[in-house]
């Protein structure tokens, strides 16, 4: 601590506005304005040995005064009459320069001399002002005898007002200043001791009371206090020791009451916080950092939005008791406690859910109906025609339980359209439930809450994204369920399709029955054998066996081209495919039952059609902007032709449809063959296809019937030296591989008959392997009707003859040679006629199914129907069965 200092006579004078620095404080203050900043850079910053500076309290004008002001210029006024200043001269040093040059400054007559412990200089970018830092230490107080300007800074002639160190010694003796000391130190004990428990660091304080002189420990302890300015300037003013030891007894106790009274307060408060009361606390706090980090998914106001969207979903009261037990305890979780977004999920699905919501079905119009379904699709006449039966049974009777529809046929024959056009018809909304590939229950009927990730089954889902409760709901591949240790989806979809118990469909995971009964079902399949037999009873099936190439056409003309076009944003202006060039898409880049690849490669046109149409537009809008002569073909012929026009410009504001209009001779696109192998690449078929795979001995053709329509399937056999064993390959299943033991024995029986060892000069029979093949070798295959498909090609390779390759066979055989009747026979001819294939050889009981064939297929084809093998064998080789055979059966 300083000793006493040597004061001078004059100091220059620092404002402090509105506070007071006491002897033994230590301030830091911030000088800004010219005054004060000129006063340290000459009294303090420039000086080699840094001097003393006298700190004056300034009041506000605003604050009225008590104690003693004085006026620059004038001599201290002992009585302690307030004199006024100028603002415009002495700034305040925490301030920037005062606002209104004339306001009048109050000046304290007293104040204490400091000494710089610490100066730091900035310059302020971009203004280049100089500020400083000053941190001061208070020394002694003086009064101020005189005020007078040295430039824009005053100086004060000055006297001492504290007492000398003599003085000092001798005031010590007073008895009273004893008493008043003790009283003031033990105070000040208490004040640390009290400060002792809240905080660490009041170590150094407690040794300043032992060392420090008693009169500087008041002024040190007061500096350390939040109190008035007024109680400030009356300490400055305390000039006798004992009025300013008492004075600081008082402020110390004042401090020491006020802390614990505070002390006393907090601890009731805390006693009273329940642990919600904390909670509670805790969890506003937490809002109040979120809302600071912007963070504003304020989890109470979800919640009450979560409970009116549940409100207003309508559910059935007993429903709304449970969604509401749930609600509670939501409410009571925290959303990081790991249930919280499971069940949050669950009830915004009970929310979201249709419980009855409808969509409004205005009476139906049957005719209206047709002319949808007619606009939609072509020919289907039968189809149609169940469609229109069933809309009319709805429309006598609306909660009528008729079947379920069944579309069955291969892709792409138009199933799905037709099962979005009754929900058109029927002014429903429509969905689509794919259960291709489902094997678990679970996907039907949803997970328990209890796994983890569990989830609704489709239907619920399904009903949750059409958002109503009477949709029309497309089970789209009912055939391709299957079941497994997961559960049987099939028994789930029972349950949906039986009216009597779809009234309460009890989904897993939403564990509240829930109405399917509004729902109007409909499904689709590839093929009807699949179906579990109780599923297949509860549906009407209705067969689409696939077109034919002339139906293909007229479906691509009248609704795929329109259709393409108008997704592609092109119109028949635009782009051109004439028929013979969709002929030639349908014979050389599709081999399908359905349209959907012929619609793929119309859509592949449109396509290439957009790109060319884009570059040509662009580069007419590109000349019209620009207002440059036109060199189109159009100018072209006009020129050509001789008149006298030399440039034609377009105007800016001419639309682009106009300027398309006035082009589209010129941006007309028309397929043609080259077009179509630019983009469709070569013909990926040809009628050439069966000849050049039944080009040598052993190979046959059969027809057989897949999920995808009727498909020309080969069969080819050979044979090496072996120990006349029989290897079968190309993923058969039991049932085809029995057909081809079967048809072996038969060969092998009749092969004296037949004459078939004569064939050739080894013996094709005997210490022979066979091998047989089936192509598109990773496809599986089963069923009985390649039996005489395949007796044709061990016939033709043990007698080296060729089979015909304009034949194509199917029918199952009997070990003794009887040829019985098979399924499909529609879509097998098709499938033969879609591969140039124009004999076909069929069982003789299969006579009847040739009906459902179209004629005009039929007319161009040659049926050739047989009740032997004998007779497949007659009639599947050039010239006849080359062995007549001496039949002995
Ligand atoms: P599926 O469900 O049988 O696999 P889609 O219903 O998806 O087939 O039909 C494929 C495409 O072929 C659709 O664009 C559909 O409109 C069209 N289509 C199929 N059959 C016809 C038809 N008879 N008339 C018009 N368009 C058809």
């Amino acid at each position: 601590m300083a000793e006493p200092v040597e004061l001078p006579s004059r100091l220059a004078i620092l404002p402090f506005r509105n506070q007071v620095l006491l002897p033994g404080a230590i301030i830091r203050i911030r000088c800004t304005s010219p005054s004060s900043v000129k006063l340290v850079e000459q009294e303090l910053w420039q000086k080699e040995e840094k001097g003393l500076i006298g700190v004056l309290p300034v009041r506000d004008t605003e604050a009225t005064g008590v104690g003693s002001m004085i006026a620059p210029g004038m001599g201290s006024d002992s009585s302690g009459r307030g004199l006024k200043g100028v603002a415009d001269v002495v700034g305040d040093s925490q301030k920037q320069d005062a606002k209104n040059p004339q306001e009048v400054i109050h000046w304290h007559n007293r104040g204490v001399a400091a000494r710089a412990l610490h100066l730091s200089r900035g310059v302020e970018k971009p203004s280049g002002r100089v500020t400083y830092i000053v941190v001061l230490e208070g020394l002694c107080r003086f009064n101020v005898q005189e005020l007078s300007a040295r430039g824009t800074y005053y100086v004060a002639r000055v006297n001492r007002l504290d007492l000398t160190k003599a003085e000092l010694e001798q005031a010590e003796q007073d008895p009273d200043l004893i008493l008043l000391s003790r009283q003031f130190k033990a105070t000040a004990m208490e004040l640390i001791a009290v400060l002792e428990q809240k905080q660490k660091t009041v170590g150094r304080t407690k040794a300043l009371l032992e060392t420090v002189p008693v009169h500087r420990l008041a002024d040190i302890f007061v500096a350390s206090f939040e109190i008035s300015f007024e109680e400030q300037l009356s300490m400055l003013d305390s000039v006798d020791l004992k009025v300013r030891l008492s004075k600081a007894t008082e402020l110390v106790d004042r401090h020491l009451q006020s802390i614990r009274v505070a002390e006393k307060i907090t601890q009731k408060v805390e006693g009273q916080l329940s642990k919600s009361q904390k909670e509670f606390l805790l969890r506003q706090q937490m809002r109040a950092i979120k809302e600071e980090l912007g963070d504003n998914d304020d989890d109470e106001d979800d919640v009450a939005a979560l409970e009116r969207k549940m409100q207003s979903a309508g559910m059935p009261p007993n429903i709304w008791k449970h969604a509401q037990r749930e609600l509670r305890r939501l409410r009571k979780m925290q959303p990081q406690q790991p249930g919280y977004s499971s069940s949050r999920g669950y009830l915004e699905l009970l929310a979201d859910l249709p419980w009855q919501k409808v969509s409004e079905e205005p009476e139906l119009d049957l005719k209206a109906a047709q002319e949808s379904l007619d606009q939609d699709h072509y020919g289907l006449v039968k189809v149609k025609q169940r469609i229109i039966e069933y809309l009319a049974v709805r429309k006598l009777k609306p909660d009528a339980r008729g079947p379920v529809l069944c579309f069955v046929g291969p892709p792409g024959v138009g199933k799905t359209s037709l099962a979005s056009s009754i929900a058109k018809a029927l002014n429903r909304k429509f969905v689509r439930i794919s259960l291709g590939g489902v094997k678990d229950e679970a996907d039907i009927r949803g997970h328990r809450r209890t796994y983890v990730g569990s989830m609704p089954g489709r239907l619920i889902d399904g009903l949750k994204r059409v958002a109503v409760s009477n949709p029309v709901m497309l089970l789209d591949e009912i055939d391709k369920t299957g079941s497994d240790v997961r559960g049987d989806p099939a028994s789930a979809l029972l349950e949906v399709l039986d009216p009597e118990q779809n009234k309460t469909f009890n989904d897993h995971y939403l564990n509240v029955p829930f109405d399917l009964s509004k729902v109007i079902f409909v499904a689709t399949a590839n093929r009807v054998q699949p179906i579990p037999p109780p599923l297949l009873d509860r549906m009407e099936v209705i067969e689409l066996p696939g077109y034919t190439p002339e139906e293909k056409l007229k479906i691509a003309m009248k609704h795929l081209i329109p259709r393409v076009l108008e997704q592609h944003g092109l119109s028949s202006e635009f782009l051109q495919i004439p028929e013979g060039m969709v002929k030639l898409i349908i014979q050389r880049y599709t081999r399908e039952a359905g349209v959907r690849n012929l619609e793929r490669n119309l859509a592949a046109l449109a396509r290439a059609a957009a790109v060319k149409l884009a570059e040509q537009k662009d580069c007419v809008v590109q000349l019209s902007k620009d207002v440059h002569p036109m060199t189109t073909s159009l100018l072209d012929t006009r020129l050509a032709d001789g008149s006298d026009i030399e440039m034609e410009v377009i105007p800016m504001s001419i639309n682009r449809q106009d300027i398309s209009n006035a082009f589209a001779s010129s941006l007309m696109l028309v397929v043609d063959e080259a077009m179509l192998e630019k983009v469709l690449g070569p013909p990926r078929f040809d009628d050439r296809e069966t000849a050049d795979r039944v080009a040598s001995p052993g190979v046959s053709v059969g027809l057989v019937w897949t999920s995808f329509g009727g498909e020309v399937q080969f069969v080819e056999a050979t044979t090496m030296v072996g120990k006349g064993d029989l290897h079968l390959t190309g993923q058969l299943g039991d049932v085809i591989k029995e057909s081809a033991q079967i048809a072996l024995t038969w060969v092998r029986a009749r092969t004296a008959d037949l004459k078939l060892s004569a064939a050739g000069e080894i013996n094709l029979l005997e210490n022979r392997d066979i091998h047989i093949h089936f192509p598109a070798g990773a496809v599986p295959k089963d069923g009985p009707s390649a039996g005489v498909t395949l007796v044709t090609s061990l016939v033709s390779l043990f007698s080296q003859k060729k089979v015909r390759a304009d034949t194509a066979m199917t029918g199952e055989m009997t070990l003794r040679g009887l040829v019985l009747p098979v399924g499909g026979i529609k879509d097998k001819v098709l499938a033969a006629h879609r591969y140039g294939i124009r004999r076909v050889i069929l069982p003789e009981r299969n006579l009847k199914d040739l009906a459902e064939v179209p004629s005009a297929i039929l007319a161009g084809m040659e049926i050739l129907l047989v009740k032997r093998i004998e007779d497949v064998l007659e009639q599947a080789f050039e010239g006849g069965c080359p062995w007549k055979p001496q039949s002995k059966l």
